[in-house]
């Protein structure tokens, strides 16, 4: 096992990747920007070490400093966390360019997910459901109207190298592909400096629903059921939930399933998520990412595994240590992703917390770097905790939610707690009956 692993991230992930680290006698490295030097991840870790000025290309993107960091402090591999360098190829390789052990999947595997088009390709090969869309990137509108004639419109203009939503662009008509296709290809450039799309059918109605997957890379492989991450604002998501109350148990068997042999045949290693859209029963993937995701905890509460872990024991080349008769679902999880922002308007609070309570109690856990007297630097994502609760039914995890959102403090900034509270007391919500566009008609962001 490693003896010490550098943490390549900031915020509540940070000290998460931290206390996984502890629990296994690991000590931790943290790199941080010049503002971040309060922060409790540098504070908790071992040691650490100011990569660079607060601007993230500065700093948490940038790799050379980060090797360095690495070397001084000698340690034996690098965790990513996500975002940041997390999906970049290039990072990985250079990671272990450098005599380190990168946690995560191989450079290959980052690359393949990071095309979406060799990842919708590759997922086919898999045996995985698509949606119907331009098998590769579309070149001219001519392109985009042919084929939201063929598939029918609307439909979805994507950036092949896309994240976060960027560089998507909806188009109802044959009329309206002409500006969505500069748009969308000007989006993806300044995004992403690559500004090749592509097409896909928009579907009106689907849940977007995502498998947990973990392989040892030679071959085994397993799933950790479902997560629904339906509620999103902007393509982002805001609450997530597992098991998704949408599945019956012979589709989750089935997706499952069908996620693992994939995991199993493409000889993955480590932990990486599926993504699909579900609408009248047929499931259609999306991507597939190559790293942790924000919303990992409500797998770990409801299979009591801890990712993390699972992470820096693959790659320190042990053996999955689980089959799939062994994983066991339990209960019922839901996170909450609070932001510091406004919660009507989602202008950014970045700000001093004068005053922070976090609760607690049976099946609350609440990742986050926050304390009294933080200042939230202005520079980062606006993401600040993460509230997760979990109980025996979705009845006694929503009942438990409405507490923990009422006992949780966090003062001197605004943060999106009250739009949490008013989503869970929505009828629609509490009876499950939700799609990817529900939380934007909520918020009166689409009719
Ligand atoms: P990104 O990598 O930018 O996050 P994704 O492909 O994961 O892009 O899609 C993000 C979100 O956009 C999905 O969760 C879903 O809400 C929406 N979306 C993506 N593809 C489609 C589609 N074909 N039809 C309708 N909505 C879609």
């Amino acid at each position: 096992m490693f003896d010490k692993v550098l943490i390549a991230n900031r915020g509540e992930i940070a000290l998460r990747i931290h206390r996984a680290c502890r629990e296994m006698g690991i000590q931790t490295v943290a790199v941080h920007s010049t503002a971040d030097s309060d922060a409790m991840h540098v504070r908790l870790a071992d040691e650490s070490v100011c990569i660079g000025p607060p601007p993230a290309r500065d700093s948490y993107l940038n790799i050379p400093s980060i090797l360095s960091a690495a070397t001084i402090a000698g340690v034996d591999a690098i965790h990513p966390g996500y975002g940041f360098l997390s999906e970049n190829a290039r990072f990985a390789e250079a990671v272990e360019a450098h005599g380190f052990t990168f946690i995560g999947p191989t450079p290959q595997h980052i690359s393949m997910m990071g095309d979406k088009i060799v990842a919708k390709q590759t997922a086919e090969e898999l045996g995985l459901p698509l949606v119907p869309g331009s098998p590769g990137p579309v070149g001219s509108v001519d392109e985009v109207v042919a084929l939201g004639k063929k598939i029918g419109f609307p439909v979805l203009i994507k950036a092949v190298a896309g994240g976060g939503g960027r560089g998507m662009k909806v188009v109802e008509s044959a009329e309206a592909a002409s500006e969505a296709f500069s748009l969308a290809r000007t989006e993806a450039k300044a995004a992403f400096s690559n500004d090749a799309v592509y097409v896909e059918k928009y579907l009106g109605r689907p849940r977007h629903i995502e498998i947990q997957v973990l392989g040892d890379g030679q071959g085994a492989g397993v799933h950790l059921g479902e997560r629904d991450c339906s509620l999103q604002r902007r393509h982002q998501k805001v609450l997530e939930e597992a098991p998704s109350p949408a599945l019956n148990p012979e589709q989750r068997q089935m997706i499952g399933e069908l996620a693992a042999a994939a995991v199993r045949k493409l000889k993955y290693r480590g932990a990486g998520t599926m993504e699909f859209l579900f609408q009248d029963g047929e499931f259609y993937f999306i991507e597939m990412n190559t790293r942790l995701q924000v919303e990992h905890p409500i797998t770990e509460a409801i299979t009591g595994i801890d990712l993390v872990r699972e992470q820096i024991r693959i790659a320190a080349g042990a053996p999955l240590g689980m089959t799939q008769a062994d994983i066991k679902f339990q209960g019922h999880a839901i996170e909450c992703r609070i932001n510091a922002e406004n919660p009507q308007t989602f202008v950014p609070s970045p700000g001093r917390i004068a005053d922070y309570h976090p609760p607690g109690g049976l099946g609350v856990r609440v990742d986050s770097g926050l304390y009294t007297g933080y200042s939230i630097p202005p520079y980062y994502d606006s993401m600040v905790a993460k509230l997760i609760v979990n109980g025996a039914t979705r009845n006694e995890c929503l009942m438990r939610l409405r507490r923990s959102l009422e006992e949780f403090v966090i003062g001197g900034i605004e943060t999106t707690i009250p739009l949490h509270q008013r989503i869970i007391g929505e009828q629609a919500f509490i009876d499950g009956d939700y799609d990817i566009h529900w939380l934007e008609k909520l918020v009166g962001l689409k009719k």
